[in-house]
């Protein structure tokens, strides 16, 4: 469903992506490897529309989406849980849920039963919230748009351990009920065990593209791009 092959894009004159190439099919998990700085939220922005991509090409379900605004991009599918999270501070986790509601399998009451915190603390302001809690809040509201394709910049990203791992039980669970997951993440253990496929990005330019079994058994690749 999403495709990008060679893109290039950076900010005003400095590049930072000189060829990406990676695809997502539906129901599929996809995790976008790199070490820091790399591109990889580059690419989220190129995806979502943030950024025009000055080369390549970005397609969804087969159609072009080069110079999509990200409302359009939403609309087609793509539910983006951003870097920082980014809920919005002054409004009640309820109305930051509410915000950006689309019909479809995903509402209020089935956040909350994925995230029984955020139905406790639903009445309080996002800004009042844990770090876990903000970014339980920030996948909720992905998922009231009811996207086919989850994306998630940093999914769990300087949280405690026991958040992350329920944020891996909800997304291994969001998962099997056949969304598409594409997640960036600095834990390899949980995204071998979450991913079908897994694409490294290394200054800017994708360089290796494999299945979990793949990369298990290609240390040279861990050593070289991921420093594992
Ligand atoms: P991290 O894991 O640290 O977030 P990343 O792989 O997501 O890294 P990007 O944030 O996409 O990497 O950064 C890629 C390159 O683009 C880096 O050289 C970075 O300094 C540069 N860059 C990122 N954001 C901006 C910006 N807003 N303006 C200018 N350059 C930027």
């Amino acid at each position: 469903m999403l495709a990008l092959e060679g893109i290039e894009a950076g900010y005003g004159e400095t590049r930072a992506l000189f060829g990406v190439s990676l695809g997502v099919a539906a129901g599929e998990a996809v995790a976008l490897l790199g070490r820091n700085g790399m591109g990889k939220t580059t690419t989220v922005r190129v995806i979502m529309g943030l950024i025009r991509p000055s080369a390549g090409r970005l397609e969804i379900d087969g159609v072009s989406a080069v110079g999509l605004p990200p409302f359009r991009i939403a609309r087609q599918g793509l539910g983006l849980v951003p870097e920082g999270r980014q809920t919005f501070p002054t409004l009640s986790v309820a109305e930051n849920l509410i915000a950006t509601a689309r019909p479809g399998a995903w509402n209020l009451a089935r956040v909350y039963e994925l995230f029984p915190r955020l139905a406790e603390r639903q009445r309080q302001l996002a800004r009042a919230l844990s770090g876990g809690e903000q970014q339980m809040l920030a996948i909720g509201r992905a998922l009231m748009t009811n996207p086919r394709l989850l994306i998630l910049d940093e999914a769990t990203e300087g949280l405690a351990p026991l958040i992350r791992a329920e944020i891996w039980g909800c997304l291994a669970r969001i998962r099997a009920e056949g969304m598409a997951v594409l997640v960036i993440d600095k834990s390899i253990d949980a995204l071998m065990e979450l991913a079908d496929r897994h694409v490294i990005i290394e200054n800017g330019v994708t360089v290796w593209t494999g299945t979990t079994a793949d990369l298990a058994s290609a240390q040279a690749v861990r050593d070289r791009y991921l420093h594992l």
